[in-house]
């Protein structure tokens, strides 16, 4: 919200979105599939919205979800990950991902306190923790790789550091943070007292054989210090749905609920039904979607190339990050304007992705390598990445 100007400022995505529909762009910004998500789950979802013998009431479901989706996020982590939660304590459905974080930020993000992520960062990361009161201090993925350097979260820790806002696999570049960096982090969290909030929204989208999801409740002694978030709408590309959920101890999940029923309380019966049948039987959907994604991130990967730039070749979710220096002077705001009006391709600035508040006090007016990215979504059909990378190779 600008006070000064009194209105409300869309979001960099929503912006992209826009740019992209009054210039005839095709939109590789804001993230979102564009085809639709798996029929036969929004077949079960029409059955559970219409047939009473089949599906919920269409009232109020319970706030913390319906039981049978509790119980079908309880088995895919069991599953997937060894993880055995109790449904009836430690798992709480949310109206997207978004709700999730929103809630765990308010639960614990004291006032004056500070929060530390990696960043470039999801956008809602740092609006939340100005909600709270709370300050978003960001510690730089490092090198062209994008790791978490665990040695500077840990320096950039101080007495009034609350919470580690974690997020694997990540957005935007795609890194998937291994087990012995979880571990690290948790150590930290434990040694400084701090609740670790792990993004875990993209854990079925790891498009490389040999890199696998961890979930931050995976690791020994999490329990105690960290929530892991997940999103049917990444899980089964279907963003519009809004159905998140939340995963930890009784403890931890009991205090942000307090917080989440005054949000929304409660979301959509019929779409969490219709999620926990996906979650029971994905119908090969997770492989599926999985391995055309990784078709999508390549053929984007070398079309970027042939454009000049220089993509990073991400590992997992929907993005993939193009150093734009070069190809360009302009920096990655300038550049995104020149591509959305004059290229007709939509695409998002990562410095709408950083904070300002470095925790290496790197000056504003220092070249920031962070700020010659520009991020490119691949979950999009091979025909608009095509366009898109015809556009960019003739008129770039
Ligand atoms: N976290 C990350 C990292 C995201 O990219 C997104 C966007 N989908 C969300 C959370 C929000 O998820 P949802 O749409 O389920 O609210
Ligand atoms: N998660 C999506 C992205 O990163 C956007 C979600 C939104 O528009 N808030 O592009």
């Amino acid at each position: 919200f600008d006070h000064a100007a009194g209105t409300v400022l869309p979001t960099i995505y929503e912006r992209t979105t826009a740019a992209a529909i009054a210039h005839e762009a095709v939109n590789l910004g804001q993230g979102f599939p564009d085809r639709e998500g798996p029929e036969w789950l929004r077949q079960a979802a029409a059955q559970a919205l219409t047939d009473p013998a089949v599906g919920p009431s269409n009232q109020y479901a319970p706030g913390l979800g319906l039981p049978v989706l509790r119980e079908a996020v309880t088995e895919d982590h069991l599953r997937r990950t060894g993880i055995s939660l109790d449904p009836s304590s430690e798992v709480m459905i949310t109206t997207g991902a978004t709700e999730a974080i929103a809630a765990s930020i308010l639960a614990f993000a004291s006032p004056g306190s500070q929060v530390l992520t990696f960043e470039p960062h999801y956008d809602s990361y740092g609006s939340m923790a100005a909600l709270a009161g709370a300050e978003l201090v960001g510690v730089p993925l490092s090198g062209p790789e994008f790791h978490p350097d665990m040695d500077a979260l840990e320096a950039a820790v101080t007495e009034r550091t609350s919470m580690l806002l974690l997020n694997t696999p990540h957005n935007p570049t795609g890194t998937v943070f291994t087990e012995q960096e979880l571990r690290r982090a948790v150590g930290i969290a434990r040694r400084h007292g701090l609740v670790i909030m792990c993004d875990e929204v993209y854990e079925q989208l790891v498009l490389e054989a040999d890199q696998q999801h961890r979930s931050i409740l995976s690791i020994s002694g999490a329990a105690e210090v960290a929530v892991a978030i997940g999103s049917a709408g990444k899980s089964f590309s279907l963003t519009g749905w809004k159905i998140g959920w939340l995963c930890g101890s009784a403890e931890l999940v009991n205090r942000i609920r307090g917080v989440k029923q005054f949000l929304t309380f409660s979301s959509g019966p019929g779409f969490q039904w219709a999620v926990a049948q996906g979650l029971q039987d994905d119908r090969g959907f997770f492989a599926e979607n999985a391995a055309s994604l990784a078709a999508a991130r390549d053929l984007l990967h070398s079309g970027l190339h042939s454009a000049g730039l220089r993509p990073n070749r991400a590992a997992s979710g929907y993005f993939l990050l193009a150093d734009i220096s070069e190809a360009t002077d302009l920096d990655d705001v300038a550049f995104c304007r020149l591509l959305a009006e004059e290229v007709g391709v939509a695409a998002i600035p990562v410095s709408s992705l950083i904070i300002q508040h470095r925790s290496d006090q790197r000056s504003a007016d220092a070249p920031d390598p962070l700020r010659r990215l520009v991020r490119f979504a691949f979950c999009k059909r091979l025909s608009s990445l095509e366009e898109g990378i015809d556009r960019m190779v003739s008129r770039l």
